[in-house]
């Protein structure tokens, strides 16, 4: 279920470590979810659509971004052309597929471009999944989610409470596989030692609250162990949905690449 592999981290000086979990959960009969954490490209994919569809749509789009580990994005620009060429791919698959019909998917992650002639992490989003940063004992909400709950939230129609049992809750405005293509949030930021970056899919997100999130994801130096018992929380909470969470650990030190080695873990079942 988790095996070591040498570090691949091309055009980077930043000391990084990774670990990731995916599991189909209780209630749904298969996982829609992929999880990527390869070279410097961490990403959560949420699919949806009948027939498996869902699946094949979230595959599209973390193996699309995991063509920035070979080119290694430059820019903010190479990332946004990665996700308009995720979302050509999935439209152009429907087509060829009429099962494939309507199928989409999520979004997030965080992989380093250059900004200003130094390395910055840069954040996207489309969709519900979720990158949390954890650093001096906050955790923070990066993306916004782009969905009717959040919408009403906005709108001052719902509270967060509500909005957490909502039926709507699942229903999201943004996805890749939409004609016209989606809008990603992307977000710039400069790396920081010793912080935590915490991706998730809804099924984490939706079954355990922020706080929960926060306190098991300081739980363990190691990030991958954080990966699994974030999961198996989830699991353990319910697991109406699948459930998928890779964690980031950016070296307490600047430039420490000895820490380099990424973890890799998948206990999709
Ligand atoms: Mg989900």
């Amino acid at each position: 279920m988790t095996s070591a592999e040498p570090p691949v981290l091309r055009g980077t000086s930043l000391g990084v470590r990774a670990g990731m979990a995916s599991h189909v959960g209780r209630v749904r009969d298969h996982n829609e979810d992929q999880v990527a954490a390869e070279g410097m490209v961490f990403a959560v994919a949420d699919g949806m659509g009948g027939h498996a569809a869902g699946e094949v749509a979230s595959r599209i789009a973390v193996d699309t971004l995991r063509e920035l580990v070979v080119r290694a994005a430059e820019g903010p620009d190479d990332v946004i052309r990665a996700l308009a060429e995720a979302n050509r791919r999935i439209l152009a698959t429907q087509q060829e597929t009429p099962a494939y019909r309507g199928m989409g998917t999520t979004v997030a992650g965080i992989t380093v471009v250059d900004a200003g002639g130094s390395e910055h992490w840069l954040v996207f989003n489309i969709g519900d999944s979720r990158v949390y940063r954890l650093a001096d004992d906050r955790m923070t909400l990066l993306t916004r989610d782009h969905s009717e709950v959040r919408e009403l939230v906005d709108a001052g129609v719902i509270n967060a409470v509500e909005a957490a049992r909502h039926p709507l809750r699942h229903v999201i405005t943004r996805a890749l596989g939409s004609d016209p293509a989606p809008v990603p949030d992307i977000w710039v930021l400069p790396p920081s030692p010793g912080e935590r970056f915490v991706i998730c899919s809804d099924g984490l997100s939706g079954e355990i609250d922020d706080d929960e999130i926060m306190r098991l994801a300081g739980t363990d130096p190691d990030p991958q162990a954080v990966a699994e018992r974030l999961v198996a929380a989830a699991v353990e909470a319910g697991g109406g949905d699948n459930v998928s969470v890779v964690v980031v650990s950016v070296s307490a030190s600047a430039g420490d690449t000895s820490a380099g080695a990424a973890t890799r873990g998948d206990s999709r079942r």
